[in-house]
This record gives C-alpha cells, structure tokens and sequence, in this order.
C-alpha cells in the first residue's frame, strides 16, 4: 500500500503487550502502528497523539504483513497537497480539435464525475458490467503510478488517485453510451471499449490531447508515444505533472 493524504486519526488504543498500539484512521478503521520493533511504534505513538490531539492532517504510510495493516510512517506537514477541492475547467484545442476538460482536485485526489447515457436496448445487467469495467480500468490505469512532493527533499509524498463518480446529474462531463462495436471519442463510447480505451477517453476529461498519428493532424507532436493518449496504454509522469504543478510541487515515481 502507498502514501495516503489528508488523513485523520480519530481514536488511540493500546494495551499491556509490548509494540502493541492502534490508532483509528477516519475512513478505514483500526490500524496497527509498526511494531518491529519498540522505538517504531513509541515514535509513531507520538505523532499519532498529536495528530490527534490538534487535528492535524496527516500523511500515512501503510503496509498490509500477513492479513495486518500496519502505519510504518506519518508526516505531519501542513503542505500545498491537501487543502480545499478545487473546481478545475478549461479550454483544450488541438489541431482540428476542442473540447473542455473538466474535474475536482482535492489534494492528490482527482475526481471526474460522469453521467453515461446509454441508448436504448442496453439492458440493465449489461449497463452495470460496462461501468464496472470502465471505473476499474480507468482507476487503475491512472491511479497509485505516481505522488506529488509535499516539501523540499520530496520528505513527504502523496500518491496520485483518480476517480471516476458515475451520476445523474452534476457532471463534469456527458457521455453517450451506444452498442459498439464502434469508434468512440471523449464524449461518444460504445458497449465494446474496454478498459483501456475508457482510461484513453479519460485522459481527454483530464485535458490531454490524442497522441497517435491522425492525418488530418500532420503536426501533431508529441505522437506516437506509447502511452495512454497513443494507444490506451500507459500512464507516464508527463501526464500527471499538472496535477502537482498545481500545487508547485515536483512528481515522482511510485
Ligand atoms: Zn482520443
């Protein structure tokens, strides 16, 4: 497990057994802090008790030994990567194309909320299968790859996450969902994409324009770059750096 941000903890429990401490983490539960040795969870037991006690954000590291969840570590910076959600939209041409990409940043989360309107005779099951699909490929494809530094040293880092919100209403963006096989575009899908081409149609949400070569786009550049906006295939730190060039801060590698 990775680098969670924005954290709080909540409750602190401990016992008479040696390294024997938990902390309530809000949204998942009880966690075990480090106990391989002594000094690991008396220092963590300090900075959880003051996180506590001030309630403070946190960021927090944990690790699953055996079927266990553990915190092995927690920063305490106050840092540009939690804060407020932001409403971000904007303007994306190229080439012979626009459109306005649109999402929330709250920290390093990312959430893109998208209504699907399926044609007609896509039954309920099928409708039910296709989000599924898309959410997890697309969470997957773009989540957990890389984090944005809190600080100078990248001493604290916060991991990447992006989410897909299917609504009703609200939405940052609109698509139609109609029986494929087909071509699909950011705002047209049909029944047959897959994961990887929903993840592609996302990077477009995102504000990233299609990197295959399109001969209606002779200039194109950068192109035929193997990643995700080429050919649904990977995410790579250039198309995640606006998310942490919005807080000034640098990326890494997960
Ligand atoms: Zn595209």
């Amino acid at each position: 497990m990775a680098v969670s941000c924005g954290r709080y903890i909540d409750a602190l429990w401990c016992n008479d057994q040696r390294s024997n401490v938990w902390v309530w983490l809000r949204g998942s539960g009880w966690r075990k802090l480090d106990d391989r040795n002594d000094d690991a969870s008396t220092n963590l037991l300090a900075i959880a008790s003051a996180a506590k006690a001030k309630g403070w954000a946190v960021s927090v590291h944990e690790e699953t030994r055996g079927s266990t969840p553990y915190i092995t570590e927690i920063y305490d910076f106050s840092n540009g990567a939690v804060g407020p959600t932001e409403s971000i939209s904007f303007s994306v041409s190229e080439c012979i194309y626009g459109w306005t990409a649109a999402y929330d940043q709250r920290g390093t989360q990312i959430t893109v909320r998208i209504r699907l309107d399926f044609d007609a005779g896509i039954d309920a099951t099928t409708q039910a299968n296709l989000r599924n699909t898309w959410r997890s490929g697309i969470e997957n494809k773009w989540s957990g790859r890389f984090g944005c530094c809190t600080n100078p040293g990248c001493i604290g880092r916060c991991v990447l996450n992006f989410r897909v919100e299917w609504v009703n209403s609200n939405e940052h963006h609109r698509v139609r969902v109609r029986v494929g096989p087909a071509r699909s575009n950011m705002t047209t899908w049909d029944t047959m994409d897959t994961g990887d081409v929903a993840s592609h149609e996302f990077g477009h949400m995102l504000g990233h324009p299609d990197e295959y070569s399109d001969s209606n786009c002779p200039s194109r550049s950068p192109v035929n770059t193997g990643t995700v906006m080429a050919d649904n295939t990977e995410v790579v730190e250039r198309l995640v750096r606006p998310f942490c060039d919005r807080h000034g801060v640098a990326v890494y590698t997960v």
